[in-house]
């Protein structure tokens, strides 16, 4: 199918997309276009406008010293190759492996996968493990928001609709221990259900904090309170902790049951990522790429 016609503008800077989105009621931001127009050509969006900013140069970019501080318009490929990214946020290009193929993470962009809001995606959810703060820009100015308050529900986030994601930014993670991984059918499918783990310790590795953030399991990606408190004060590699904090990671959550899977397998995948991403951690180390 081909999408309903709309309008294109194409601004030459931030302060010009952020004006055609206040001035295009029902407009959207295109970044990648990877998502987008996949669902523009199934008529699942219908935009009056699409405001580009796919070549925005001041949206695009990625620091790394004590934090990394990510462009929204930056290429996933990007980020996967940098090689600061790679060595110490070692979670964030493990994730972006399993993110769609190469081709597509050559135009998809870091912004456009976080402000998309599809509950089964990988990064949104590691935006929780790692307590990222996202900046947005729109016609009432500039606010930072925690990755916790971001995601609201399917395709839902707190952007207003003449907002921008500008930048992502992540707090220095080395030392933590982590873990990643995912159910899914086909590699670079969207996930059944999937994980993304931090771990803080301390001593004789004992856990001090965890963040155990699913994916592909409810409406939006989601820590497990359950989980975390369930492996504070034991040890990494602990593997009856491990078990026990798979088989409760989604107490207390409405796991979601769709056309793909039932509810109940979604319980058995995400036990079983979880688990398998605890040991993982622990065989992997502290800080470890
Ligand atoms: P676009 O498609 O341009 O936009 C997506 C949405 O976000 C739109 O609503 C847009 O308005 C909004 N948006 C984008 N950027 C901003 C911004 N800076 N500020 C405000 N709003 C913004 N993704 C996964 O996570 N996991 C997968 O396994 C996966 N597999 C894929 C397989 C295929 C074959 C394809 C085609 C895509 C796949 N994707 C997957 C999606 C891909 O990663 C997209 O790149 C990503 O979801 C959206 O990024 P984008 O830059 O293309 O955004």
């Amino acid at each position: 199918m081909k999408p309903p016609t709309f309008d294109y503008l194409r601004p030459s800077s931030v302060a010009e997309a952020i004006e055609a989105l206040t001035a295009y009621p029902d407009s959207k931001v295109l970044a990648g276009g990877q998502s987008l127009i996949p669902m523009m050509n199934m008529r699942l969006a219908r935009p009056t406008a699409l405001v580009d900013i796919g070549r925005l140069d001041d949206l695009s970019g990625i620091e790394a010293n004590g934090s990394l501080k990510v462009g929204a318009t930056t290429r996933q490929e990007t980020v996967l190759a940098h090689q600061d990214v790679g060595g110490r946020w070692p979670l964030v290009t493990s994730a972006l492996t399993h993110v769609g193929h190469p081709a597509t993470r050559a135009r998809g962009t870091f912004g456009g996968s976080i402000a998309h809001g599809e509950p089964a995606s990988e990064l949104p959810a590691v935006m929780l493990a790692l307590d990222a703060r996202f900046t947005l820009r729109g016609s009432s100015g500039e606010r930072v928001v925690d990755a916790q308050d971001f995601f609201l529900g399917h395709y839902t986030t707190v952007l207003a609709e003449d907002e921008l994601l500008v930048e992502v930014e992540i707090p220095d993670a080395s030392g933590s221990a982590w873990g990643f991984g995912e159910v899914v059918r086909r590699h670079g499918d969207y996930a059944l259900a999937g994980t993304a783990i931090r771990l803080d310790t301390e001593g004789d590795e004992r856990i001090t904090q965890a963040r155990v953030a699913l994916f592909g399991v409810a409406s939006r990606p989601i820590r497990s309170a359950a989980a975390e408190e369930r492996l504070v004060g034991t040890r990494l590699g602990d593997a009856a902790a491990a078990a026990a904090a798979g088989r409760i990671a989604l107490s207390g959550i409405e796991v979601a049951a769709d056309s793909f899977v039932s509810a109940a397998y979604r319980h058995d995948a995400a036990a079983a990522v979880v688990e398998r991403a605890l040991l993982e951690a622990a065989s992997r180390g502290r800080g470890e790429s």
